[in-house]
């Protein structure tokens, strides 16, 4: 471990036991204070809780929303006006120069969130010692034990997931206690919002993510892998 000079990994599964009930403002506020600006905050914007509550407990937080060429219209809007309302210190992370819009989501999806995602947080988390995601156990079989605060080994840096317990009536009661604007695709019946080509909605009773590469093997964009 480089980045944590502080922390070794035994600390780390420590304050991570100690998270499992605290709330997700807790576990942002601790973040930003054992991290400062080396904390940065990856945003899917798909929903405003997570924004909501780093924008109240970590304030100056760098956010990164990575623009992989196919946003759905409605999530760059979204994410304009959630920066708007909370002065969000925001980034756009793009791929780079040479990759283009083309067709590699149709042969190669695997490849394509590779020079759109994977690649492009890299260099969002260059010099950072830690990053926030909004990952939650229910999304997903592939995340129902994800940490709330573990070891990043393939990145080199700590990996916070506040809201990992939170449940979908969590998300709800949390939206409407603080009275938060929502991505207009939810309502559309998108339950998990990525890249237009990639995302369809989904079913009452379906899986959140199974509109998420839909027919295809892929349950993961590579990021939280
Ligand atoms: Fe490409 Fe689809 Fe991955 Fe987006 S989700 S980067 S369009 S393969």
């Amino acid at each position: 471990m480089t980045a944590t000079s502080a922390l070794n990994l035994v600390e780390l599964s420590k304050i991570n036991g100690s998270f499992e009930d605290a709330s997700p403002e807790d576990i942002v506020r601790w973040a930003d204070a054992t991290f400062g600006d080396e904390l940065v905050f990856t945003a899917s914007f798909e929903d405003a809780v997570l924004v909501d509550i780093v924008a109240t407990a970590a304030p100056t937080a760098r956010v990164v929303l990575l623009d992989t060429q196919y946003l759905f219209a409605e999530t760059e809007w979204f994410a304009e006006e959630l920066r708007r309302r909370y002065s969000l210190n925001l980034g756009i992370e793009r791929p780079l120069a040479h990759v283009v819009p083309d067709n590699l989501w149709q042969t190669d999806v695997e490849g394509c969130c590779q020079i759109r995602k994977v690649e492009p947080l890299q260099r969002a988390l260059l010099g950072k010692a830690a990053w926030i995601t909004g990952v939650r156990r229910v999304d997903a079989p592939t995340r129902a034990t994800a940490p709330i605060v573990s070891w990043d080994a393939g990145r080199q840096l700590v990996k916070i997931n506040p809201l990992a317990t939170f449940t979908d009536e969590q998300m709800a009661t949390y939206e409407l206690l603080h009275d938060l604007p929502r991505n207009p695709l939810v309502a559309r019946g998108y339950s998990s919002i990525g890249c237009w080509p990639c995302t369809n909605p989904v079913a009452p009773g379906e899986d959140r993510r199974a509109g998420r590469w839909t027919g295809k093997a892929k349950l993961e964009c590579g990021l939280h892998a």
